[in-house]
């Protein structure tokens, strides 16, 4: 008898925040669940974050220097905001075109389905973050979650058996 040729699923993480817009109304969260679980991008750990002016000044630190710095990390201080590791066969360039374009006037106009269009206020306030690479959402992932294993999940999790 043929047995069928098992394709491995090679899943990658990213790392995602709700911002502090987001998590300041409590209606907000589960409409961003509803759509990470439409897209089959698996929630594999959260927490709340509250940061210092030097937390976001060292997430942040290849903008320092621009405009909108200031307000940047005025914003990311302001108030709680949800960190997420997901995963997902593409979880990196998935979460990034789920969320949008940065500035969510833009996002309204040319994408008006994404989150950021839905959800952003302004330019700065734009509700969301997605690691940009692999490098980086290993970075972050160890940044806000330093007792999570990166290279152990994947073994655990990528196998082809
Ligand atoms: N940002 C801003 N004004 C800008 C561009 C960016 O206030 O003109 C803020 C915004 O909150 C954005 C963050 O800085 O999410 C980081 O900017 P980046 O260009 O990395 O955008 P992202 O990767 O978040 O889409
Ligand atoms: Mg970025």
């Amino acid at each position: 008898m043929a047995t069928a040729l098992k394709q491995p699923i090679i899943k990658q993480l990213t790392l995602a925040l709700l911002k502090p817009d987001i998590c300041a109304d409590a209606a907000l969260p589960p409409k961003i669940y509803q759509a990470l679980n439409a897209k089959n991008l698996d929630i594999v750990q959260q927490r709340q974050v509250l940061w210092t002016e030097e937390d976001a000044g060292s997430f942040y630190a290849e903008h320092k220097g621009k405009f909108f710095y200031q307000r940047l990390c005025g914003y990311m201080t302001s108030g709680p905001f949800q960190a997420l590791i997901l995963s997902s066969p593409n979880a990196i360039k998935e979460w990034r075109a789920l969320i949008g374009p940065t500035h969510p006037v833009r996002a309204r106009i040319h994408q008006p389905t994404t989150l950021r269009a839905l959800y952003g206020l302004t330019d700065t306030r734009n509700s969301f973050h997605g690691s940009d690479s692999d490098e980086t959402a290993k970075n972050e992932i160890g940044l806000f979650f330093p007792e999570f294993d990166v290279d152990a999940w994947h073994r655990n999790n990528n196998s082809n058996n």
